[in-house]
Formats: C-alpha cells, sequence, structure tokens
C-alpha cells in the first residue's frame, strides 16, 4: 500500500507511456517501403530490432544518456594530459545494441565493397528506428560506417583497418586502434574560418617519411572518443585526406588536444569538441590534393543518414501524438476524434509515409548504384534534394507534434522536447540547407544528361499526379535560368516533393494523390492541418500509420 505521504489524487486521463512497442511493425508505411525496395525478407529481422528499440529499458537508456552529458577530463589528477571523454553507460550500452545490429557497418562486405542487394534499405530501416529513441548516438554509427566509403581510396588502408570495422562489437576502451575487437571513426572538416568553404582549412600536413604529421586545428570534430578521424589539411600539393589515429603506431597517446566539448542545443549525448593538432601522427587516403574528392565520398553517405534521420524523428513525433491523441479525452470525446485534430494527424501523417517512401526509394538508389547508371545518377541528384527538404521540414513537424500533446509534450520527461531540439541539426551539419541546393545545381551542370534522364524518370513515375506535370515543367524551366541559385531553394523543394509523391505512387497510389493535390497541385498551407481531406482518406492515412 502507497504510505499516505506518498498519496496523491486519482491520476486519469494521462495517456500510458507509448513503450515496449515494435517500433517496425507499428509502422505499415515503413513495411510497405522497405517491401517495395526489395527489403520485404528482413521483415522479421527488423520486427526484433523494432521490439528491442520500442522496449522501456531502450527509451530509459536514450533519456539516461542525455541528461548525463558527456565530460571532456583533458588531465588526470597530476596534471598529465589525458584527452578523453567520459560517457554514461547508458550512451555505451547504446552504441553497443546499434554496433550488434550492423547499423555502423552492415552495408560493407568483410572487404569493404558495397554489400548490395538490399543491405542499404534494410540498414536504413534500423537507423530510422533507432533515431526514435535516440539520436545522438547514431553520429560515431554513421561516421564509421561512411568512412569506408572514403578508405576505399588508399586500399591498403581500408584492407588495414576493415577486419576491426568490420566487426558487430563496441569496444570502448582507449587503446590502439589495431588491440580492439571494433573500432569507431569520425570525421574533421570544418574549421573557424571556414566549414562549408573547407578549400580555406589551414591545418597543415608535413611529411614525415611514409606519414605526416598535421599541425593545425578543427573547430568542430564530434564524436571525439572515435578510434581515428578522416581529417582534411593542406599538403604540398593541396587539400588533403588524412587517417588520424588516437594512438600513433609505437602505442604512444597521438597529439590530439581536445580543448573543450560543444554546448549544443540538442543531440546532447553525442560529445562534438573543438581540437588541435600538435603534429599529430596521420596516414594519406587518396592522393595528396585529392581530400575533398575523397571525403566527399564518406559525406554523401552521412548526408543519406541525415535524411533518414530525420524522417525517424518525425516518425516518432507522429506515434507520440497519435498515441496521445487515442487515450486523451477532451470534450467527453478522444482527441483523436475531434474532426480538427484529425486533419492535423492526417496531414502529418501524409508527410511521414511520403518522406519514409522517398529516403527508402533513395537507399535502393544506393544500394543498386554500383551497377545501375541510372539509379546512379539518381543517387547523386536526389541526395541533396532530399536532405534539404526532409531534414529542413523536421524541425516544424515536431514542434506540431509536441503542441499535439499539450503542455506534457513540452515538457522534459516526454520524449518530444528532446527530438525537437535535436532536430535543426541534421539540416545544418553534412551541408547545410543552401549548400545542398548548390550541390543540386553542381549536379545539374557537371552531368546534364543524366540528372535530365532522372527528372524524365521521376515525371514518369509521378503521372496522372495532381499538379505532377506543372511541377516537372517549373522544375525544368528553373533549372535553366542563368539565375538558377537565385531560385534554387524554389526548384529543389519542388523536385524532392515531386520523387516524394512518385515513390509514394508506387507503395499506395490514392495517398500519392492526396500529397500531390496537398503539395504539388497547392502549395502547402503553412501550419499542419490546413487541407481539406475526405473522412475516409482521414481514416485510411491514421489506421496505417499507427495501427
Ligand atoms: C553539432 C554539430 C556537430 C558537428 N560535427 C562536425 C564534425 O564532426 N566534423 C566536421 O567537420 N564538422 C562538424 N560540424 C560542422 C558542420 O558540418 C558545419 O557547421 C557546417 O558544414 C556549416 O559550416 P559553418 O558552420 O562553417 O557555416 P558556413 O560555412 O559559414 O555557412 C553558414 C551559412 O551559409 C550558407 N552558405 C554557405 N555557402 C553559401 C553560398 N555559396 N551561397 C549561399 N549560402 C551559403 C550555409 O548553407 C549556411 O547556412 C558540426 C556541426 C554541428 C552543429
Amino acid at each position: 500500500m502507497t504510505h499516505p505521504a506518498f498519496a496523491t489524487h486519482e491520476v486519469f486521463n494521462q495517456s500510458p507511456p507509448f513503450e515496449d512497442v515494435d517500433l517496425f511493425t507499428l509502422d505499415m508505411p515503413l513495411s510497405e517501403s522497405i517491401a517495395a525496395n526489395g527489403a520485404a525478407a528482413a521483415a522479421q529481422e527488423l520486427s526484433e530490432f523494432g521490439k528491442h528499440w520500442g522496449s522501456a529499458a531502450m527509451a530509459a537508456r536514450g533519456r539516461a544518456a542525455n541528461e548525463n552529458t558527456p565530460k571532456l577530463r583533458s588531465f588526470d589528477s597530476r596534471g598529465n594530459r589525458r584527452d578523453e571523454v567520459e560517457f554514461h553507460p547508458a550512451y555505451h550500452e547504446l552504441m553497443a545494441r546499434s554496433a550488434h545490429a550492423g547499423v555502423h557497418n552492415s552495408t560493407w562486405t568483410a572487404q569493404g565493397k558495397p554489400a548490395g542487394a538490399a543491405a542499404e534499405v534494410v540498414r536504413a530501416a534500423k537507423f530510422y528506428i533507432a533515431s526514435q529513441v535516440e539520436t545522438g548516438h547514431l553520429c560515431p554509427i554513421t561516421m564509421t560506417r561512411a568512412s569506408v566509403a572514403a578508405l576505399a581510396a588508399q586500399p591498403d588502408l581500408l584492407a588495414k583497418t576493415m577486419p576491426v570495422i568490420a566487426t558487430r562489437a563496441y569496444d570502448p576502451g582507449f587503446a590502439p586502434w589495431w588491440t580492439k575487437r571494433g573500432m569507431t571513426l569520425g570525421m574533421g572538416m570544418t574549421e573557424k574560418q571556414g566549414g562549408t568553404d573547407v578549400r580555406s582549412n589551414m591545418t597543415r600536413a608535413e611529411r614525415d617519411g611514409s606519414a605526416y604529421r598535421i599541425t593545425g586545428h578543427k573547430w568542430f570534430m564530434s564524436a571525439p572518443m572515435c578510434d581515428a578521424f578522416l581529417v582534411l589539411a593542406q599538403a604540398d600539393e593541396g587539400l588533403t585526406c588524412f587517417f588520424m589515429p588516437r594512438f600513433a603506431p609505437d602505442g604512444s597517446v597521438n597529439a590530439i588536444q581536445f580543448q573543450r566539448l560543444k554546448d549544443k542545443l540538442g543531440n546532447r549525448s553525442n560529445a562534438s569538441s573543438e581540437v588541435e593538432f600538435v603534429g599529430a601522427y596521420a596516414e594519406r587516403v587518396g592522393e595528396e590534393g585529392k581530400g575533398i574528392r575523397t571525403i566527399i565520398q564518406m559525406v554523401q553517405l552521412t548526408r543519406q543518414d541525415c535524411a533518414i534521420a530525420s524522417v525517424g524523428l518525425m516518425r516518432s513525433g507522429l506515434s507520440h501524438a497519435l498515441h496521445h491523441a487515442r487515450h486523451r479525452s477532451v470534450f467527453q470525446k478522444h482527441l483523436a476524434d475531434q474532426p480538427l485534430m484529425q486533419a492535423v494527424l492526417a496531414d502529418m501523417a501524409l508527410h511521414v509515409e511520403a518522406s519514409v517512401a522517398l529516403v527508402m526509394r533513395l537507399c535502393r538508389a544506393f544500394d543498386q548504384a554500383p551497377e545501375d547508371p541510372g539509379e546512379a545518377a539518381y543517387m547523386r541528384l536526389l541526395t541533396p534534394a532530399i536532405k534539404y527538404w526532409v531534414c529542413k521540414s523536421a524541425p516544424g513537424f515536431l514542434y506540431e507534434a509536441m503542441e499535439c500533446l499539450g503542455g506534457n509534450g513540452y515538457v522534459e520527461e516526454g520524449i518530444l522536447a528532446r527530438h525537437y531540439r535535436e532536430s535543426p541539426v541534421n539540416a545544418i551539419w553534412e551541408g547545410s540547407g543552401n549548400v545542398m541546393c548548390l550541390d543540386v545545381l553542381r549536379a545539374l551542370s557537371r552531368e546534364p544528361d543524366a540528372a535530365t534522364a532522372v527528372l524524365q524518370d521521376i515525371a514518369e513515375q509521378a503521372k496522372g499526379l495532381p499538379g505532377g506535370a506543372e511541377a516537372v515543367a517549373s522544375i525544368a524551366k528553373s533549372f535553366r535560368r542563368p539565375d538558377g541559385e537565385r531560385v534554387a531553394r524554389l526548384a529543389v523543394e519542388k523536385l524532392a516533393l515531386l520523387a516524394a509523391a512518385a515513390a509514394l505512387n508506387k507503395i499506395a497510389p490514392h495517398h500519392a494523390e492526396l500529397f500531390a493535390a496537398t503539395r504539388l497541385a497547392t502549395p502547402h498551407a503553412s501550419m499542419y492541418g490546413a487541407v481539406d481531406l475526405a473522412n475516409d482518406d482521414i481514416e485510411g492515412l491514421l489506421a496505417r500509420a499507427l495501427p
């Protein structure tokens, strides 16, 4: 019996926690999207993953890892440099669970070649599910997975590191990478004077036998307890990519000195450092002077993950909003039965359904690109467009999801306040919004025929959808304009919307029609729910979003 001192009045009309659920099986748009993109056979594996990540225990780890933020330990008690970052055990547990499921490496073979089949789609589904629970730890997970694409430019280094990258062990020990059961990799490009404009990097690389010594700084370098970093620095022939391990080959701690950790809006379980390199040991990756070309292979993959994680965050917002609305009564009716709330929830469900169809379509392109030039062209043109639209839509979406829970949504005990603070970072890092739009223009100018073929293909798949033909004409016209940069946001947003409608058309044609009618034929209102959907459509959307 509760002690009288702790007794309270009866608590009622509060929604139960949205926990101990299967985050895969509950999500019909997800299971249909992965099936449409070649990964139907992974349903059982994904359901296991979905149950595990949907458990109350994982939710508690996510909360603990964000409340107990990483601490930089620069020195030991005697004044010796340590340069270690301590994380809460919950963070290590999250890392271990993602690594055991191969979220950090499963798109590669043991030799570091693309795994093919539907490996990208399956892994993306896991990344999307994990991001619904805790997103900060996914920073080293995405960077480790993506680093292999850059390491491919240096086959001897790839052959050395791959046996440690390819394991499913998470080994948080501070020790040389070659002695460990598993390793993680980070990335250092951004300096104080320039992040987008990495050509302005001032960090210097001097030859030292077959290796190099790096001197300079990075203004942002996340996940500082990674075992190695891919770093850009100026060598004799220009900007070059380097592999900088935490330990030099003689086993001594490398000269990587962390100055402080960033105090961030969100992404709090993840540490992001400011760092000085004081003649740090490094090995070259790819040719001297080809640093951007080398590291862009990695960045292409982290951009893909930014979009996947943003859809995951929005999906979580939608699930919590729907779950709450089905339990909370207002004026003698559940919120989920109030016509105005239905309009809001259905419009949000439509956004997520189209977004998940779009990112899974993109992941199929990543799977098939090595063998199929058409898919490679889709991947090249659409990755920046999708990162732009999906990531930039997430904060507004999460704000609306939070409001569906009323005051509870704004309070830190729930997950939505954290998701909301987390969401803007995916649009900023790995190339901010304008940079994504400029990258679409770059793809168009460098390979105009391939890009035109991609647009024609999307147009074909979106044929007959409301506003589809007009959108195609408007995109093509904007991209032909000599002052195309000025209207790039307009055209790139339309391109992403059209591609989303086309992807959804393969899975749920009627919902693709609704999406096109409310986003292409007429501009979407600035708030969710300012749409005129029929009752049947509302019911259909909400039943698919959360049975
Ligand atoms: C939490 C966090 C963690 C990070 N971790 C890492 C990391 O691990 N490694 C790493 O290397 N970096 C990291 N970054 C840095 C991040 O990648 C950069 O902040 C980002 O690339 C933008 O660079 P910048 O901050 O120098 O801004 P700037 O390059 O100055 O850009 C400012 C704005 O100008 C816009 N812009 C730039 N060029 C143009 C143009 N030609 N026309 C129009 N608009 C333009 C951009 O879109 C942006 O909105 C991290 C950032 C954050 C917030």
